[in-house]
């Protein structure tokens, strides 16, 4: 773990899930926190070795390789914690998010510190368009990935994009990136395409002055998802589980349990899409959720 001047008083810990740092007169402000008290204690030192003070940390979002580290950093330094106003129950009470995921009491394989992480205080909502007020910091929604996304612009014009896409190369190993809300990320994708700034720091990925590909390619791979799962339920009349199915078997991955509720909860925001367009209806005839293609008439 190291740290990185990306521009002026932005800084980076880049890694798995890159941190962001912003400074000033050696208070610091997180982006995100690392994946566990593990990463916590390493960060802690990095910020102890340049003499800055932990005053805040910004969570993008819920998601435990985000706020895995709070909760260790509040016990050490007292930090405040800002997040959206939708994300902030989740890192209060981080037992919603396998709970969200398996849409019930979840079982323990999905609660572990992957998708659960530690309870930490959030001491004040940030939502788009609103500013960190000492330090300079704007939140931008970014809605998709997860509904109360947001990113982080710094004062050097440095804006960290969250989830909101992901590097190619995960992507291509992956394949079925986590959307929450399927329109959302869409719209989030055109928007990032037109923004401007300095440099683009994706959570994983490399920062990048230009995004407009990186965003192509996470659109892509939304709308191919969406249209493998019209195609699947243009075949037959098929349950979630089984689309879920077929769609991993086309694809060639594996699954696990952690997998299985991480894609079925992605399946279901593109199936909301193809549901409320009108491209798909949902039959009970069976005793299930039968979901099929609607056949357009040719005239
Ligand atoms: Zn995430």
């Amino acid at each position: 773990m190291e740290l990185t001047k990306l521009k002026g008083n932005t800084w980076i810990i880049a890694g798995p899930v890159n941190i962001g740092i912003y400074v000033k007169e050696n208070e610091a402000v997180l982006i995100d926190s690392g994946n566990d008290a593990s990463a916590a204690r390493k960060i802690l030192r990095l910020l102890e070795a340049q003499n800055w003070k932990l005053r805040w940390i910004v969570n993008t979002h819920s998601h435990a390789d985000h706020i895995g580290g709070n909760a260790f950093l509040q016990k050490r330094t007292g930090c405040e914690i800002a997040a959206s106003v939708l994300e902030a129950p989740f890192i209060a009470h981080p037992e919603l998010e396998p709970m969200l995921l398996w849409s019930g009491n979840a079982p323990a394989g999905l609660r572990n510190k992957f998708l659960q992480a530690e309870p930490s205080v959030i001491t004040r909502n940030f939502d788009d368009g609103e500013t960190l007020d000492a330090f300079g910091l704007q939140a931008m929604a970014l809605s998709g990935h997860m509904p109360g996304q947001i990113g982080v612009r710094t004062p050097d014009d440095i804006l960290f994009t969250a989830d909101a896409m992901l590097a190619e190369r995960i992507l291509e190993k992956y394949g079925i990136p986590f959307v929450a809300h399927y329109e959302a990320a869409i719209a989030t994708l055109a928007a990032l395409c037109k923004m401007e700034a300095a440099l683009f720091v994706p959570s994983h990925g490399e920062p990048a002055k230009n995004i407009k590909k990186l965003a192509d390619a996470n659109r892509a791979c939304l709308s191919a998802l969406r249209d493998d799962l019209l195609d699947i339920c243009a075949t037959a009349p098929t349950t979630r589980d089984d689309a879920l199915k077929t769609l991993i078997n086309r694809r060639g991955l594996s699954m696990n349990l952690e997998q299985y509720a991480l894609i079925f909860s992605t399946i279901s925001s593109v199936l909301t899409s193809l549901i409320d367009s009108g491209e798909i209806e949902c039959d009970f005839s069976t005793g299930t959720l039968l979901l099929s293609k609607i056949k357009k008439n040719d005239a």
